[in-house]
């Protein structure tokens, strides 16, 4: 079978979905191919009876006060609400410090510095070179990987001061969570399409990409229920996926590789996350006086050493976290071991008492983000000396080939949702600007 448009759109995410929502707007004829049996792509909620409320399995906050996300919310409209931003410092469910935030933020306050002054390096160098306590650095360090899910000897100063400072511009300290779901959000992008039916086409696995000439491209789809082939001839293709689909070699194949664009791709970096969810009985951490208000609980566990609450919300689930390095002993592990590895950490962390602990425990959720074949990570971040490269990804590719999500923005909000609808919008309005 084959089919016609103007723009074929490889991804049905937060940067797909903007992308299709902008060139219908305009009247231009798109078509969005989604390999999922659902949209949302890193966006992923479930709604199960039993929770007090949504469960998100990928994205969570509205970090700070992003136009993207805020217009919509203001649209919609949406609910979203103030996530408790208080952070403690835990050892054996004692607390040691009460405002941990201040401990780090200082360090990274003198990273920005050192990244007006100096080359690009890694954090990790910059932390050795620095003159903040062993103590301060180890929990630098661990912000460092937890947030941006990287290594802190891979990830380089420039582009973390950089998205540091776009952070600042958008009240990024603060974080909102949206009371149905994030998912609210890519149902709302998806129901400005006129024809969401005709324009949509999810079980559509991209398997290649073939474009001879600029301005003249086919794209080969594998249906992932029936096994059918479709082609989809277009003039030009926006390709969201995530990174992790770009850098493998058994995923999509370019004919010819773009090979500025891909050689880019490869000098990012995908980093990892172990994101869980608990369902307690009760919220058994309030017993304990000094953890009741807090929501953000942080560790020294080699695995899930972060925690939070669903505070100012109080309900009884908890997150654990574990990013970069922390989350090498968890990937690839099959989900019991992933459980029992999260219920120890969050034990010895509040000091509650185990077998307590357990038989609360009433449900756990989690997606696995490494194996998952359309993600093949969580998201991308920025080597040292890699800052180029994300420019590069960015840039069109003879007029046919528009590389968008998140990994591509250039704006310090990579590794967001408000960072991958904004790549969306600029692909679609290079399109039809006739621009690049
Ligand atoms: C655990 C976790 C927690 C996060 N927390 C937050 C947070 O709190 N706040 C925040 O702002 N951001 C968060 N993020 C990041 C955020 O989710 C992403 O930056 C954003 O959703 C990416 O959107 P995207 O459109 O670029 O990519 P995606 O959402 O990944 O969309 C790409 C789409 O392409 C599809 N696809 C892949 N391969 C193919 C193929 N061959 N053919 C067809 N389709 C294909 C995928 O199925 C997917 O739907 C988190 C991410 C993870 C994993």
């Amino acid at each position: 079978m084959s089919l016609d448009c103007e723009v074929a759109i490889i991804g049905a995410g937060a940067a797909g979905l903007s992308a299709l929502r902008e060139l219908d707007r305009a009247g231009c004829p798109a078509l969005c191919l989604e390999a999922r049996q659902r949209i949302g792509g890193r966006i992923f909620t479930v709604h199960d009876p039993l929770s007090p409320l949504p469960i998100e399995l990928g994205a969570e906050f509205v970090h700070g006060r992003p136009p993207e996300i805020w217009d919509i919310i203001r649209a919609a409209p949406l609910t979203a609400y103030d996530c408790g931003q208080k952070a403690i410092r835990l050892r054996n469910g004692r607390v040691v410090d009460e405002d941990a935030w201040s401990t780090i933020d200082r360090v990274m306050e003198d990273m920005r510095l050192a990244a007006q002054r100096e080359p690009d390096l890694p954090f990790s160098e910059f932390l050795a070179n620095s003159v903040h306590t062993e103590e301060a650095k180890r929990w630098a360090a661990g912000y460092v990987e937890g947030f941006n899910a990287a290594r802190q000897e891979i990830v380089g100063i420039h582009s973390l001061a950089a998205d540091a400072a776009a952070a600042d511009q958008i009240d990024g300290d603060q974080a909102f969570r949206l009371a149905d779901g994030y998912q609210a959000l890519a149902l709302y992008l998806l129901a400005g399409v006129t024809e969401p039916a005709r324009k949509l086409r999810l079980n559509s696995i991209v398997e290649r990409i073939v474009w001879r000439r600029p301005g003249e491209a086919s794209v080969h789809v594998r249906h992932a229920l029936t096994g059918g082939h479709t082609i989809v001839r277009c003039r030009r293709v926006i390709i969201t996926v995530p990174l992790g689909i770009l850098q493998a070699q058994d995923a999509i194949r370019f004919e010819p590789e773009p090979a500025d664009a891909l050689r880019a791709a490869r000098r990012l970096a995908v980093g990892h996350v172990v994101r869980v969810v608990l369902r307690f009985r009760e919220a058994f951490w309030e017993e304990n006086q000094s953890l009741s208000s807090a929501g953000f609980l942080l560790s020294d566990e080699d695995v899930f050493p972060t925690w939070w609450t669903q505070l100012s919300v109080r309900a009884p689930l908890l997150i654990g976290w574990s990013a970069g390095s922390h989350a090498d002993p968890l990937l690839g592990q099959p989900e019991a071991h992933v459980i029992s590895r999260a219920l120890e950490a969050v034990t010895r962390i509040t000091g509650a008492d185990p077998t307590r602990t357990a038989n609360l425990l009433e449900a756990f959720y989690f997606h696995d983000w490494h194996t998952d074949p359309f993600s093949r990570g969580a998201y991308s971040y920025v080597p040292t000396r890699a800052l180029p490269d994300r420019a590069a990804l960015a840039e069109p590719v003879s007029e046919t080939l528009y590389f968008a999500g998140e990994a591509t923005d250039l704006g310090g909000h990579s590794a967001t949702v408000h960072g991958a609808i904004a790549t969306g919008r600029r692909a679609a309005r290079q399109i039809l600007s006739g621009n690049g």
